[in-house]
């Protein structure tokens, strides 16, 4: 829901400020419709259906994987971008949203399908909000990563603004995560907020020449400045941050890559996931053993170390596959 319409219209009116508190309550329970807000006037319903939509994203395909993943293509109802959303599920209960900030990513990482896409927008906190609340209409939610399409940070106000609002929909700012491929006057704004939000970084490669080559985003944020970035960020706020991996066969798998990520990173403030690669078509993945073997390295140099769970793969909701295919269509 476009939520300064909502404030504009309710003004114009002439209803009293708190209506749209009213309206947004309803919403950030998951409620279907203006119809069930039975609160509001039974007039004012109709003239905020037919003056506010109720949501700023219009669903044109939804995909179910056997692991209960479900990816969302959606398209802004303002101008048809696609946007993709992923709820997960676990076994612990556990309801995490794989949000987008943009439409497509104006980055070009050569293992992201999502930077294949040509960049469309921004998105507005309303459109980010109304990811989250599709899915809270149909299940409660606790978790939310920024993981999807875009870098989050190149389009922080609209992040942050959606954050604030969150904790209402059932996530607190302790449960999100803004994940980015490092853009450091993002990762210092961050840091400056009052929210407890989570940084996670995409590393990829400890070693400034092949970062560039994998991640050409690094000519303009070299990872020495990123990590100095992280670093600064864990003096603000003490919290670990999650720096993520993705395993590239013959790439930045060997053992001295490990070593040398080992080096880069204090223990005490950085937490390595390790990400198996989801084929996108340029790269091939690294084995199990390879990554087990990855990890087992990083443990003996004193760095925590995990494997991430890949879901959603059979429906290419997988890290690095948002890159609605339906596009073409
Ligand atoms: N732009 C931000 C937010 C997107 S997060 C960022 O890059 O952090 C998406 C995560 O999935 C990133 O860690 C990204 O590096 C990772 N990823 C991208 N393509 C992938 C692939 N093919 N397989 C596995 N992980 C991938």
């Amino acid at each position: 829901m476009d939520l300064e319409l909502l404030d504009t219209t309710l003004a114009d009116l002439g209803q009293p400020p708190f209506r749209a508190k009213q309206v947004w309550e309803w919403t950030a329970r998951g409620t279907a419709g203006y119809d069930a807000m039975t609160n509001l006037p039974a007039p004012l319903r109709e003239q905020l259906a037919e003056r506010v939509p109720f949501s700023t994203l219009e669903v044109e395909n939804e995909a179910r994987s056997k692991d209960g993943t479900i990816k969302v293509l959606f398209r802004t109802v303002e101008d048809q971008r696609p946007v993709e959303a992923v709820l997960m599920r676990y076994r612990d209960g556990r309801r995490s949203l794989c949000l987008s900030s943009q439409s497509g990513c104006p980055l070009t990482c050569t293992f992201c399908a999502t930077g294949t896409m040509k960049f469309g927008r921004n998105l507005t906190a309303s459109e980010i909000l109304d990811q989250a609340l599709h899915f809270r209409r149909t299940e409660d939610v606790d978790h939310v990563v920024f993981m999807g399409m875009g870098e989050p940070m190149m389009n922080l106000d609209n992040v942050l603004a959606a954050c604030r609002r969150l904790p209402d929909v059932g996530v607190s700012h302790r449960h999100t995560a803004i994940s980015t491929v490092g853009w450091t006057p993002g990762i210092d704004r961050l840091a400056e907020q009052d929210m407890p939000i989570r940084l996670a970084l995409s590393l990829h490669a400890a070693d400034e020449t092949l970062r560039s080559r994998i991640m050409p985003v690094n000519d303009r944020h070299p990872l020495r400045e990123v990590l100095a970035a992280c670093n600064r960020f864990y003096d603000r706020k003490k919290r670990m941050i999650f720096i993520e991996y993705v395993m590239l066969d013959g790439v930045n798998d060997a053992p001295e890559h490990a070593v040398q990520l080992a080096q880069v990173l204090d223990p005490k403030r950085f937490k390595v996931n390790l990400i198996p690669y989801n084929p996108t078509g340029s790269y091939d993945g690294s084995d199990r053993r390879t990554i087990e073997d990855f990890r087992a390295t990083l443990e003996e140099h004193g760095i925590g170390a995990t494997v991430r769970l890949t879901r959603g793969q059979d429906i290419d909701a997988a890290c690095g596959q948002l890159a609605a295919k339906a596009l073409a269509g």
